[in-house]
């Protein structure tokens, strides 16, 4: 076991002031970081836990939004009234979304910060990676690669971002409000996560010291008529092999809103704004859901063993969209 400091946080200001610190690391409920963490793949110096700040409320927002504290649990916020009532398509993905134990334990910051599942990443001795160690190869893109991304890959990593939750917030462009000594800034979830480029080993674009403190999630007019559909291999504990989050505005059978996000394709949560922008002011109609969904996965690069994700988002998209439109 390697060895590592702790600290207990007891005010926000304390706890960026210790993560601040070289190699610290923030840890609330330690549902990811505690395995990294046993397999050798995060190797904090500190950990500062903040599982007992006062941030896990969450509260009703002005604008009709609502305020989730970064340590809420995702069973609190999936639970919620406010979140059930203003943004069930956030409820649906965060219930999608591992089992029931570890919802009970994993916190909503924690959530937006999970690491890929990608086998090559958690299992050292399957071969090089290059977000476990920088320069080192990628053994998925020459391996076996059926769980890897098909949209936002670059020839350093083709990995996944594994978060349910993610997708919901992605498409109700949520914010991710964050604290550090220099202060609190706000970040679009859309920018939030990176695509892999040729600095795979950076996920997100937090930066050093900064804590998650709460999810800003706007008032969305059509937010309830939204579906979160997700694929996996078995019916429960099992990330997506493909998913969709989705709300739409239908009138008179036109689309006059639309909001799409994938999950299990990309490095990323997966805005496909090419498909929102042809379904707009289009009919509600079987045939303008497929050629949306087409065109959400034009770019499309399929790896040797995941080229079933192509035809299986677009099928999932119409599927998503149906359902959330009430066409089902
Ligand atoms: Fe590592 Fe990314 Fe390649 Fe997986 S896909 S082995 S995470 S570099």
């Amino acid at each position: 076991m390697l060895p590592f400091e702790y600290d207990r946080a007891t005010d926000v200001e304390q706890a960026v002031r210790l993560g601040a610190q070289a190699g610290a690391r923030y840890i609330g409920g330690g549902t990811n970081l505690l395995d990294l963490y046993k397999s050798g793949i995060e190797r904090p110096a500190r950990l500062v836990d903040v599982s007992r700040l006062p941030l896990n409320t969450i509260e009703a927002l002005p604008d009709g939004g609502v305020r989730i504290g970064a340590m809420a649990s995702n069973t609190a916020a999936a639970n919620h009234a406010l979140v059930r009532e203003r943004c069930p398509l956030l409820a649906e993905a965060l219930l999608a979304g591992a089992s029931a134990q570890l919802r009970n334990m994993a916190t909503v910051g924690g959530n937006l910060l999970q690491r890929t599942r990608c086998h090559y990443f958690t299992d050292p001795a399957l071969g090089a990676c290059n977000k476990r160690t920088p320069g080192s190869g990628c053994a998925a893109r020459d391996g076996f690669n059926r769980i890897h991304a098909i949209l936002g890959g670059s020839e350093s990593c083709i990995a996944v971002h594994p978060s349910d939750m993610a997708v919901a917030l992605c498409a109700l462009d949520a914010v991710v409000r964050v604290r550090s000594q220099s202060g609190e800034r706000e970040i679009p979830v859309n920018d939030f996560h990176r695509l892999p480029g040729d600095t795979p080993h950076i996920d997100t674009t937090l930066r050093p010291g900064e804590l998650i403190t709460a999810i800003d999630v706007p008032a969305v007019a059509f937010g309830t008529r939204s579906h979160y559909l997700k694929v996996r291999d078995r019916a429960s504990y099992a990330f997506a092999l493909v998913s969709v989050a989705a709300a739409i505005d239908v009138h008179d059978g036109m689309v006059r809103e639309v909001c799409i996000a994938l999950g299990g394709v990309a490095h990323k949560p997966w805005r496909a704004r090419e498909a929102e922008d042809a379904l707009r002011g289009k009919e509600f109609s079987e045939d303008n859901l497929r050629a949306a969904a087409a065109l959400a996965l034009a770019q499309a690069r399929p790896q040797e063993h995941n080229r079933y994700k192509v035809e299986l988002a677009r099928r999932v998209i119409v599927r998503a969209l149906r359902i959330a439109g009430d066409m089902a």
